[in-house]
């Protein structure tokens, strides 16, 4: 579904990615983890041309991307490959002044994804799979931090993307409230078969749901594979330590 090839990506002179490979098959959970300034989120930006890839190229669902110019032509291009990604971020950036329901239905109802009873059905079911059915009334600022994000992550299936990046999506959370949304995330691998590609450094999630593990290293992956193989036998030093620190 996702295919990162050859990127890099410069802000002025500061090299920050410098050459990553990655797939993401369907189906498949990845998790990029690393230390800070490693790159990861400038990695999972560039997928949603957040950012343009300096180098290299993306493709996501079969359209193909790479760096350059902005052009009118590439725009749209942009705009097309982004109804396929579902993005997820540390701060949850709900619109405040709008009901939990408003928020998951918004931007289907924009984009005109099938009419106004189906989107209201489908955020039902949705708001109903990450346990917040009764809260669609609600407005975000009287949830919690990890029913906000829940609600986020709603809102991102909503547009039935074909993958679903997130960005630490449970480092702002109180640690109590983290449990709540990385089960729903396990639920969407393991009920949805949703394709994901997840920056985090929960280590029993990733040993849980992981397919593959990326371990990022001053914008590089140092190295990759099944967390089974790279948790427990890291082949670098830095993996190893870096894996200390956090578990
Ligand atoms: P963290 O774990 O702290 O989130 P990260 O691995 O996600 O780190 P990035 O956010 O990708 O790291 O940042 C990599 C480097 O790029 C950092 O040195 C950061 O300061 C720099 N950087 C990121 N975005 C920009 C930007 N828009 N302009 C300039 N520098 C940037
Ligand atoms: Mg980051």
């Amino acid at each position: 579904v996702v295919r990162i090839e050859g990127l890099h990506k410069s802000f002025g002179h500061l090299e920050v990615v410098k050459g990553v490979d990655l797939d993401v098959h369907r189906g498949e959970v990845v998790v990029v983890f690393g230390r800070s300034g490693s790159g990861k989120s400038t990695v999972l930006r560039c997928v949603n041309f957040i950012e343009d890839p300096t180098e290299g190229s993306i493709e996501v669902a079969g359209i193909r991307l790479g760096g350059g110019h902005r052009t009118r032509r590439k725009r749209e291009q942009i705009r097309q490959l982004r109804l396929h990604v579902g993005m997820v971020f540390q701060q949850f950036n709900l619109f405040p002044n709008m009901t939990v329901l408003d928020n998951v239905t918004c931007a289907p109802r924009m984009a005109g994804k099938g009419s106004e009873t189906e989107i209201a059905q489908r955020a039902k079911d949705l708001l109903d799979r990450v346990g917040l059915a009764d809260k669609a009334r609600e407005h975000p600022a009287r949830l919690s931090g990890g029913q906000q994000q829940r609600v986020a992550i709603a809102r991102a299936l909503a547009m039935e993307p074909d993958v679903m990046l997130f960005d630490e999506p449970t480092s702002a959370l109180d640690p109590e409230l983290t449990g709540e949304v990385l089960s729903v995330m396990k639920t969407l691998s393991t009920e949805m078969h949703m394709t994901m590609m997840v920056v985090t450094h929960e280590m029993g999630f990733a040993r849980e749901v992981a397919d593959r593990m990326a371990f990022f290293h001053e914008g590089r992956i140092l190295e990759e594979g099944p967390p089974s193989e790279l948790i427990a036998s890291p082949r670098y030093a830095e993996t190893r330590a870096f894996l200390e620190a956090v578990l």
